[in-house]
């Protein structure tokens, strides 16, 4: 294949504008925001799971506590009950020995009652405790979470600024080259990465390989306007006076 040699060195720049938007698109799949997110989204996750836990946990202690405080108004309303009766006086001595021993077991069951209230009521606080400190985190994550949002957000708009100027030159370079020439280049690109690399001291600086033997001796002998390319990398040679040929 042939090019001019104006052509030629148009593929440098057109490589150059290339490598610049690999780069861009690089550190855009890369920003370390992105794995810092993915991150925050797993502990969101984990610590949302801990408030789903400990607000059943509350409500469980809730309930436990609500029918406790049941159990206990209806001893002491039992045990009133029971007291005014004996008051009251005038029963016959059996169902007065009866009554008698029922105070004396409410009594009993209320004090048990009272105990065990008060458990439920030092467990409530504790969860309410572990509730209030999961609910901060998780609140903590999301607001971490954001921060780096709007710092991945603002980083994307960095980059598909400067990738938005360089298309444009990119694709005006392309839109110059022999229809040939570009997709000899874009078959070189595909294969090692780099489209079209200069020689410089003998060296291509797509694969930084020295030129030696028959490969040195066909690009010096080639027209200038021969394209040439890399037996190692594929890319398209180009020649200057920089290429010490
Ligand atoms: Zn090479």
């Amino acid at each position: 294949m042939n090019a001019d040699t104006a052509i030629q060195l148009r593929l440098l720049d057109l490589q150059a504008a290339d490598t610049a938007l690999a780069q861009l698109a690089h550190r855009r799949r890369t920003l370390p925001e992105l794995a810092a997110i993915a991150d925050a989204d797993r502990n969101a996750e984990a610590i949302h799971n801990e408030v789903v836990e400990a607000q059943t946990a509350v409500a469980d202690i809730e309930l436990e506590q609500r029918r406790l405080e049941n159990d206990v108004d209806t001893v002491r309303t039992r045990a009133s009950r029971d007291q005014a009766r004996l008051e009251a006086g005038g029963l016959p001595s059996r169902e007065l020995e009866g009554l008698q021993h029922e105070i004396v077991s409410l009594a009993r069951r209320q004090a048990t009652l009272e105990d065990e209230l008060l458990d439920v009521m030092e467990r409530a606080e504790d969860a309410e405790s572990t509730l209030s400190d999961a609910t901060k985190r998780h609140e903590a994550v999301v607001a971490e979470r954001s921060d780096l949002e709007a710092r991945r957000d603002a980083a994307f708009a960095e980059i598909d600024a400067a990738a938005g100027q360089r298309s444009p030159e990119r694709d005006g370079i392309a839109a110059d080259m022999p229809a040939d020439l570009l997709s000899l280049y874009e078959k070189a690109r595909a294969h090692g990465g780099t489209g079209a690399a200069m020689v410089r001291q003998r060296r291509c600086e797509g694969c930084h390989m020295e030129l030696s033997g028959s490969e040195l001796s066909a690009a010096r002998s080639a027209d200038p306007d021969v394209v040439v390319r890399c037996d190692n990398c594929r890319a398209i040679l180009v020649r200057t006076a920089e290429s010490g040929l």
